[in-house]
């Protein structure tokens, strides 16, 4: 287990409001080992070196607390933009539990992105927080298919254990949801696949589902992917190549029809889609606190 020195923790996001109304972004480690194949984590831009070895923040939790202490104005806190909060290292070295438990004790948000199921592990703590401030799970799901969710996702709990994780979080009364992202290019763009996540979403009491039709290659991270295309899905690389070239994104062929499905099946069941619908949604206790501080 490596160690990577950390100056700060916590930042505060530039138009945060727009991307799940998010304040403050961290990441308590560095790397993830999850060996999702179409991460975009691994983009050169990053400057991440060896990318799938997990490396904690030294004195994360002791850094955090010094800028919960200073940061006055009160926000929801993203984590596990960059890598997976909930890795295996979490279990035995709960920087994230940690963290959720200062999170707590400063009255702040939190909104977590994970695949995996061992945040269920802290319902305790998602409860309290979520007891005074607004809390959002949103766990990536993009087969419901768990063999092919073991090709493009190979060292993270399979689709239907998230699913299950779902359910669980949204019975202790968390708001939880899907990223629906990327949707990969003539594998996951059908749409038996689409009705079929939207379908379990709501039958695990999934509350929102926000997808992009589509998915982003740049250097590095799409080298890795195209030689992971090579291995598992014969043929597929030189399709990719001929459709996106040096593209930076890479829209599914079927996406106008797709989305319109998307939208149908969401609003069959009622999932909402639309990102200011989900934000409003969760950050209801923010939106009376200012009420009752209006009056
Ligand atoms: S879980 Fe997220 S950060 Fe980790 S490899 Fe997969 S896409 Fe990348």
């Amino acid at each position: 287990m490596e160690y990577v020195k950390a100056k700060t923790i916590l930042s505060k996001v530039k138009n945060g409001e727009e991307w799940y109304g998010v304040n403050y972004n961290m990441n308590l480690y560095r790397g993830c080992c999850h060996g999702c194949i179409y991460c975009d984590s691994r983009s050169a831009c990053y400057h991440i070196e060896n990318f799938d070895t997990i490396k904690i923040k030294e004195n994360a939790l002791i850094i955090l607390e010094r800028e919960l202490i200073k940061t006055r104005k009160k926000g929801v806190i993203g984590i596990g933009s960059m890598s997976d909060t909930y890795n295996p290292l979490e279990r035995k070295y709960q920087i994230t539990r940690g963290a959720l438990k200062l999170i707590n004790k400063y009255n702040f948000g939190v909104s977590i992105d994970t695949k995996s199921d061992l945040i269920t592990r802290d319902i305790d703590i998602l409860k309290e927080i979520n007891e005074k401030k607004d809390v959002i799970v949103k766990f990536t799901i993009t087969t419901t298919n768990d063999d092919l969710s073991k090709k493009i996702e190979p060292n993270v709990c399979g689709s239907s254990k998230r699913l299950k994780a779902i359910k669980k979080l949204s019975e202790n009364g968390i708001f939880v949801g899907i990223m629906l992202n990327p949707i990969l290019p003539f594998i996951t763009d059908t749409e038996e696949n689409i009705k079929e996540i939207v379908k379990l979403a709501h039958e695990n009491g999934a509350k929102f589902i926000h997808t992009y039709m589509g998915m982003t290659l740049r250097e590095n991270q799409k080298d890795y992917y195209l030689e992971a295309l090579d291995k598992e899905f014969k043929g597929l690389k030189q399709q990719y190549i001929k459709r996106y070239g040096t593209r930076y994104n890479c829209i599914v062929p079927n996406a106008k029809s797709l989305y319109q499905i998307f939208k149908r099946e969401c609003d069959k069941y009622g999932i909402l889609y639309e990102m200011k619908d989900i934000i409003q949604a969760y950050k209801k206790k923010q939106v009376q606190t200012e009420q009752m501080q209006l009056f």
